[in-house]
C-alpha cells in the first residue's frame, strides 16, 4: 500500500477539485485559494500550477472541457465569478460577455463608472509639466 503523501496535485483538474468547495444549492464550486480583484471590483480565483498562475475558472475550463480559442472569454452561467464548476462555464466573445453582464445588471455603466469618465474634461491646464515621463 502506498502512503497517501501527495503534496502537490498532478493535474490542473486535481488542483481545481481540491481547491474548491461544492455549494449544494447552486451547484457552484467555490474557489477557496487565491483571489484577485478584477475590473469593476469582481473577484476571480487564481490558480498556480507548475509555476504558472492563471485565472482559476479559465484553468478549470481547459482542464475539464478543452482548450480556449484565442480571444474568447470563459463566462459564468451562474454569475458567480469565484465558481470553477466547468458545467457553469461557457465560451463567449468579449461582446457576448458584455451583453450577458448588461442583461444581469453588471454593466460598467454604473453610476460609479460614469462619475469616473466625467473627470476627463478638465485636463487643459498646462502642457509643459509632463514632458519626458514616457506616459
Ligand atoms: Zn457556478
Amino acid at each position: 500500500m502506498f502512503a497517501k503523501l501527495k503534496p502537490r496535485p498532478r493535474t490542473v483538474a486535481e488542483l481545481i477539485e481540491r481547491t474548491s468547495i461544492p455549494e449544494p444549492n447552486s451547484g457552484c464550486w467555490i474557489w477557496v485559494a487565491g483571489v484577485w480583484r478584477g475590473r469593476r471590483g469582481l473577484l476571480y480565483g487564481y490558480a498556480s500550477f507548475q509555476g504558472r498562475t492563471r485565472l482559476a475558472h479559465r484553468a478549470s475550463y481547459e482542464a475539464f472541457k478543452g482548450p480556449i480559442p484565442d480571444g474568447l472569454c470563459v463566462c459564468h452561467a451562474c454569475d458567480n465569478t469565484l465558481c470553477v464548476n466547468p458545467d457553469h462555464l461557457w465560451l463567449g466573445t468579449q461582446r457576448d460577455n458584455m451583453r450577458d453582464m448588461t442583461r444581469k445588471g453588471r454593466h460598467p455603466n454604473s453610476p460609479a463608472a460614469i462619475a469616473l469618465t466625467d473627470t476627463t474634461n478638465h485636463t487643459n491646464t498646462r502642457a509643459n509639466g509632463a514632458r519626458g515621463m514616457g506616459a
